[in-house]
């Protein structure tokens, strides 16, 4: 990815504590913030429309999400911990940037964020 990612510290917190809260099953959110120039800055999350939670699985209906040019990407939890995109997250990609974030969801060190083509982004937390 060519732009920094920088993400915010109580967006890490709510990430991991929501993941925590839906395992065994995936959790999935929508991240939000802005797009500078060369830099995407993550700062909010935001719960999507219908979404349907399993153990192997997770999604929501695309077409019930708001035009809005605040959503950057979507987040979701990998119940088995690794911390790398799957054929189908990188088919149904969405926005810009696609946060994974692996059991057991304790620290940023949990969480990998990917671009479009699937390489790995290197993240700040501030
Ligand atoms: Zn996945």
């Amino acid at each position: 990815m060519s732009k920094r990612v920088i993400i915010k510290q109580d967006v890490v917190d709510g990430l991991l504590s929501y993941c925590r809260n839906f395992h065994p099953r995936e959790a999935i959110l929508l991240v939000r913030g802005k797009k500078l120039k060369d830099e995407i800055q993550i700062n909010a999350l935001m719960i999507p429309p219908l979404p349907v939670h399993s153990e192997t699985f997770t999604s929501f209906p695309i077409h019930m999400l708001p035009i809005d040019p605040s959503i950057l990407g979507t987040a979701h939890s990998h119940p088995n911990g690794v911390l790398r995109p799957s054929l189908e997250d990188l088919n149904n990609y969405f926005g810009r940037v696609m946060l994974i974030i692996g059991f057991p969801y304790m620290s940023k060190n949990d969480i990998s964020v990917f671009d479009r083509e699937g390489n790995r982004a290197v993240f700040t937390v501030i």
